[in-house]
């Protein structure tokens, strides 16, 4: 099967309450483990680049590793740009091969975001590719972003509602109490902002910073109105923790398969857990 846009899932997700899992791609390993997962879950799945993953790996090498994943995995799978910043960097990754995209204004203005996503949105769905918008600021680090916790500010959900009846974006993600990275505490998700808006808009809700959110408010978010759940964090975590433990273990191993393939293992266990917990299990 080729790349398909995050259209190709969106009615099944919505019409069966479920939410569709976006997976960061860091290396190759990420990369056969998002697709592994996938295929034992029966589930579609977002493979999420942002453009600091996209510089480590190449873009080329995204596109190929993605291409090849999508032909043997007999599931969907979306290419997706994670937090585009730019008109320039979304064209650049459609010509490429991305089936997806998420332009990420939320740092202008209203106004000036609107106008920039409309764009992106045009040239997109000219090419069948389907879009992501921001509105409001999720706070903190992931690659590029860095967003200070007293900067992070909740979408309103007017204009939220206003963005999405501008733009017509297909995804739509709202700064709702999420983070980026690891939390602290518990996160204090707003439920009633993600249902107001959903309610009020024709795209599904998008949560960010979906790693160590509690199980019971991932399952409330999805009820409430949120289709795609994006993870990186915990992947993350996952694979360092082992690749550690190899080698306090065996401190004279030297070869990269002997740590990198239990980390990719690893890295499937915890896809799969959030596919059984997105609802996104047996979908195809
Ligand atoms: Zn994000």
């Amino acid at each position: 099967m080729a790349l398909v846009p995050m259209t190709a899932f969106l009615e099944d997700a919505k019409k069966n309450k479920y939410a569709v899992g976006q997976f960061n791609l860091n290396n190759l390993e990420f990369t056969q483990a998002i697709t592994e997962a996938a295929i034992e879950e029966k589930s579609p799945v977002i493979f999420g680049v942002s453009e600091g993953a996209m510089r480590y790996m190449g873009l080329d090498n995204v596109v190929a590793i993605s291409e090849a994943a999508a032909k043997r995995a007999g599931v969907p799978i979306a290419l997706h740009l994670d937090h585009g910043s730019s008109f320039d960097v979304v064209m650049k990754c459609i010509r490429a091969g991305f089936s997806s995209v998420m332009f990420d204004g939320s740092h202008y203005p209203l106004e000036e975001n609107i106008r920039l996503t409309k764009q992106v949105v045009a040239a997109a769905h000219a090419v069948g590719v389907s879009v992501e918008g921001e509105l409001g600021t999720i706070g903190g680090v992931e690659d590029d972003l860095d967003v200070a916790e007293e900067d992070a500010a909740l979408a309103k959900p007017a204009e939220a509602i206003r963005f999405w009846e501008e733009t017509k974006v297909d995804y739509m993600a709202i700064a709702v109490g999420t983070a980026h990275g690891m939390y602290k505490g518990e996160p204090k998700i707003h439920f009633d902002i993600i249902e107001e808006v959903a309610r009020n808009i024709g795209a599904p809700i998008v949560l960010h910073g979906g790693s160590g959110v509690p199980d019971e408010a991932i399952v409330k978010s999805i009820q409430v109105g949120v289709g795609k759940i994006n993870v990186n964090t915990e992947s993350q975590v996952a694979c360092t923790e082992v690749i550690r433990r190899v080698l306090e273990q065996k401190p004279n191993e030297i070869d990269p398969r002997k740590y990198l393939g239990p980390a990719r293992d690893a890295i499937k266990e915890v896809v799969k857990g959030k596919m059984r917990l997105f609802g996104s299990s047996n979908r195809v």
